[in-house]
């Protein structure tokens, strides 16, 4: 089944009509005059409803911003806010929340971050996975969800509504614990779509190629999300299957909306109905001009129970200069480099993120998974990695090699000051795989 030439134009159609913009095309003007409209009323509706921003915001309202680029003037929001005054930070009662979200704590201050939606902010998810959705499937195509299903108003929840809203047939199935068992599913159900969790998704490729590739599949396109996706992935994918991988950009934070590919994978079309994003210095806060990297900061427009003005993501990327191919107005986030507390210090001199090591690693065959530790107890640092393997021929010397030529690691390792070890495991039914972020661990005395 092709999918319409022109399909991106629909996310600048979802935003005319949530503007009830009603001439032929829509201009970035446009959506940044509506934008001030709605940071306006968003920050009277916080500092009316909220006694955390009531505070934060002291001496601004709705009248202080003049022009889009005045918000640059408010404070932030920090996830540190989201640990300690959660509550505080809702704009309804608590019995209009309909779901509540803990996300885990980041080990740093055991307090998990808290995230309250009420049915509306719900049934915004519902519509941010539709229109992501609409860009790569066809009413009639069959989806395979492979992200957690159990919970109502979960993420695989939302994402099958706005499926069958769609005209698509959605299948739950949940993450994938087994492999064998996913792809069976996968093959059964001869979804052309799925939408998965990137590393459980690179797995089912890999083992599908290595140990059952007479399983017959009719997968076309996918969509990763929930975590950071490395080139690495996506190129291995469509090696293995040829299937063309959307990334799709969005957080608990922000309802898991944010933006998502078009089909010239150009970085993810910012949803700017519903969002103000903002590309900020991650030391001094200063806002930067597009094409420069630092922190991706967003407000939200459209929220009802927990608004964010100008919270900080920690995730660091850039918008991209001019426009997209596809002809849509909507300004694009490029592909998040990285987080800033995934920066690993691993000598003196040098930091290393997990991307980076996805990069590496996740291309070597026979490779689904590893798990990386540094440990900064007295002595020569040590880069532990463990990696998770179909194939029991993998070369550890050749992967040590590959490791070294990246530029941290090599120069450091070569130097002395560094310590390399590599272990391995063999992949069996029993052994699980990560769904959540993942990261490098980091052990210190
Ligand atoms: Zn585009």
């Amino acid at each position: 089944m092709e999918i319409k030439e022109m399909a991106p134009i629909s996310l600048d159609n979802w935003i005319k009509e949530k503007i009830g913009f009603n001439t032929e095309r829509i201009s970035l003007q446009d959506i940044k005059e509506y934008q001030l409209k709605k940071i306006r009323q968003t920050i009277d509706y916080v500092c009316q409803n909220s006694t955390f921003y009531r505070k934060r915001l002291e001496g601004y309202s709705g009248q202080s911003l003049n022009r889009l680029d005045d918000l640059a003037k408010l404070p932030f929001t920090y996830p540190q806010d989201l640990r300690s005054n959660a509550l505080q930070m809702l704009c309804v009662s608590q019995s209009d929340i309909e779901r509540v979200v803990t996300l885990d704590s980041s080990g740093t201050t055991g307090e998990p971050k808290r995230l309250y939606f009420t049915a509306d902010d719900q049934g915004l998810t519902v519509d941010f996975f539709m229109q992501g959705m609409s860009l790569l499937t066809s009413p009639g195509e069959r989806v395979l969800i492979l992200l957690p299903c159990e919970r109502p108003g979960g993420i695989g929840d939302l994402l099958f509504k706005a499926l069958v809203r769609l005209g698509a047939e959605p299948i739950k199935h949940g993450p994938v614990t087994g492999l064998s068992d996913a792809l069976q599913k996968l093959s059964e159900t001869r979804a052309s779509v799925l939408v998965g969790i990137p590393i459980q998704v690179l797995a089912l490729a890999k083992y599908w190629q290595l140990k059952e590739s007479t399983i017959p599949l009719n997968l076309k396109r996918m969509v990763l999300s929930t975590d950071y996706v490395s080139q690495a992935v996506i190129q291995e994918i469509k090696r293995i299957w040829g299937s063309e991988v959307f990334r799709y950009y969005g957080m608990t934070e922000m309802g898991l909306g944010g933006g998502i590919e078009c089909r010239h994978h150009q970085g993810y079309h910012l949803y700017m109905g519903d969002f103000v994003f903002e590309i900020v210095d991650p030391l001094t806060g200063d806002v930067l001009p597009p094409g420069q990297y630092g922190e991706v900061v967003f407000t939200t427009l459209t929220r009802r129970g927990m608004p964010l003005v100008r919270y900080r993501t920690g995730d660091i990327s850039r918008f991209l200069p001019g426009n997209c191919p596809c002809g849509s107005v909507l300004p694009r986030l490029d592909n998040i480099k990285a987080r800033k507390t995934g920066m690993v210090k691993l000598t003196e001199d040098s930091f290393i993120t997990i991307a980076q090591l996805d990069e590496i690693l996740l291309a070597v065959p026979g490779v689904i998974d590893f798990t990386a530790v540094v440990s900064n107890l007295p002595g020569k640092p040590t880069l532990e990695i463990e990696l998770i393997m179909l194939d029991r021929n993998i070369d550890q010397w050749q992967v040590i090699n590959e490791l070294c030529q990246t530029e941290p690691i090599g120069r450091a390792y070569l130097k002395g000051a560094l310590k390399l070890n590599l272990k391995a495991t063999y992949y069996s039914e029993k052994t699980v795989l990560q769904t959540g972020k993942r990261t490098i661990k980091v052990l210190t005395s």
